[in-house]
């Protein structure tokens, strides 16, 4: 049987972090995988983790399986924190599942099973991965126009057309806030007409929201999904703890589905129940648990959230200043866009070409299309960068 398996298409983002660690030029610059890195390079453990993990090894007197769907308190939690105000608690059930990619999964298996016959509806970029597991589990897609590549900023008018085209059913993928992999993102008004054009087409929101706390705040950067699905009938959401709580590699996930009628909530949690015991049983414990202390912990919660902030502000600022060199490098402000753009990710809009250039002459590194990772940058190399780029002819 194994003979007959086919060569993998390689994950290029994960390809290029082998490429990167093989590189052994001094001063080589990661922009390429999606991971904060604080100035010194170091994806940091934050204080509040470190201090809940200590509070659960004192704590714990088992490791005993917890339950299908997750911890409970992790579940009230997250659900909180992503919905507030927006959580109807009847209509709304949750999962604890491994990192955001499994509650991606999941709420696509979830979705299939409600309606054989959806289409899912993404960005045009979107997440590589996004797409490639819909293309695995064979799910019908369709695309939506979402950036300008002149501008570097959104294409609202051809996302609204697109977005009209969706039918009654049909899951439409949105990125809740912090674009990956372009960083332009909707304002508030524009996900109000989202909301509208969904209501319309009955098209039901899926949002991916994996970088809360990145962009503009943890309350703001949720206002998008928390006006969708509170309008919505039927919603999902697929909530990530790996970036906003720094925990990575522990797989923190949850999955969020509104339904339509309190009646049917406990079908639908089962459903979600049954698809863990399906795909690996009992959801990863540890991370969740983590996030869960912290947020049932008034000071850890006040600790994390300002260390959240120090990791957006830091971001911020690199934005604000690469798009300051550049703008004294070609004296223009056609690279401003990169201070608008919010989260890790910005799109260059630098040629393939452009690319391999930047990587071969300066080993600065960033994904094909030109996503280049804020987070890789500190003070000493935006300048290095700002350069780089202007060099590239970009
Ligand atoms: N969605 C998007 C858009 C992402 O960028 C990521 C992480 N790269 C995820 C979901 C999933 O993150 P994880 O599974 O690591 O929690």
């Amino acid at each position: 049987m194994f003979g007959t398996l086919k060569p993998q298409a390689p994950d290029k983002i994960l390809a290029l972090m082998g490429e990167f660690k093989a590189d052994t030029r001094q001063g080589k610059i990661d922009l390429g995988v999606g991971v904060y890195k604080d100035p010194t390079g170091l994806t940091p453990v934050m204080r509040a983790v470190r201090e809940a993990e200590k509070r659960i090894w004192d704590a714990e007197t088992t490791k005993t399986y917890t339950t299908l769907i997750g911890e409970p308190g992790y579940l009230s939690g997250m659900s909180r924190m992503v919905l507030a105000d927006a959580l109807d608690t009847d209509r709304t059930a949750a999962l604890s599942t491994v990192g955001g990619t499994g509650a991606i999964r999941q709420a696509l298996e979830l979705a299939r099973i409600g309606n054989p016959d959806l289409t899912v509806h993404v960005s045009d970029p979107t997440w590589p991965n996004h797409v490639s597991i819909l293309n695995f589990m064979g799910l019908p897609t369709a695309t939506y126009r979402y950036f300008d590549d002149a501008t570097r900023g959104g294409d609202f008018e051809g996302m609204k057309a697109d977005l009209a085209r969706a039918r009654k059913g049909d899951l439409v993928l949105l990125h809740g806030c912090c674009h990956n992999p372009t960083g332009a993102n909707l304002t508030l008004d524009q996900w109000r007409q989202v909301s509208e054009i969904l209501d319309r087409t009955g098209a039901v929101p899926f949002v991916d929201l994996a970088y809360q706390g990145f962009g503009d705040g943890l309350d703001e950067d949720a206002a998008g999904t928390r006006l969708v699905v509170g309008n919505a009938p039927e919603a999902l959401v697929a909530a990530s703890c790996s970036k906003n709580f720094g925990i990575y590699r522990e797989r923190a996930g949850v999955l969020l589905a509104k339904v339509a009628d309190p009646a049917q909530r406990d079908l639908a949690q089962g459903t979600m129940s049954f698809l863990n015991r399906q795909t690996y049983s009992f959801p990863p414990d540890h991370g969740a648990r983590i996030v869960m202390t912290i947020l049932e912990d008034a000071a850890l919660t006040a600790d994390w959230k300002a260390e959240l902030e120090e990791v957006r502000l830091g971001m911020l600022g690199l934005r604000q200043q690469l798009a300051a060199e550049l703008r004294e490098l070609t004296g223009s402000d056609r690279f401003d866009f990169l201070e608008h753009h919010r989260g890790m990710f910005s799109r260059l809009g630098a040629t393939p070409a452009q690319v391999q250039k930047i990587k071969d002459e300066n080993a600065i590194y960033m994904v094909g299309d030109s996503r280049l990772n804020i987070a890789g940058l500190n003070r000493d190399s935006v300048p290095i960068l700002a350069r780089a780029i202007v060099e590239a002819g970009v």
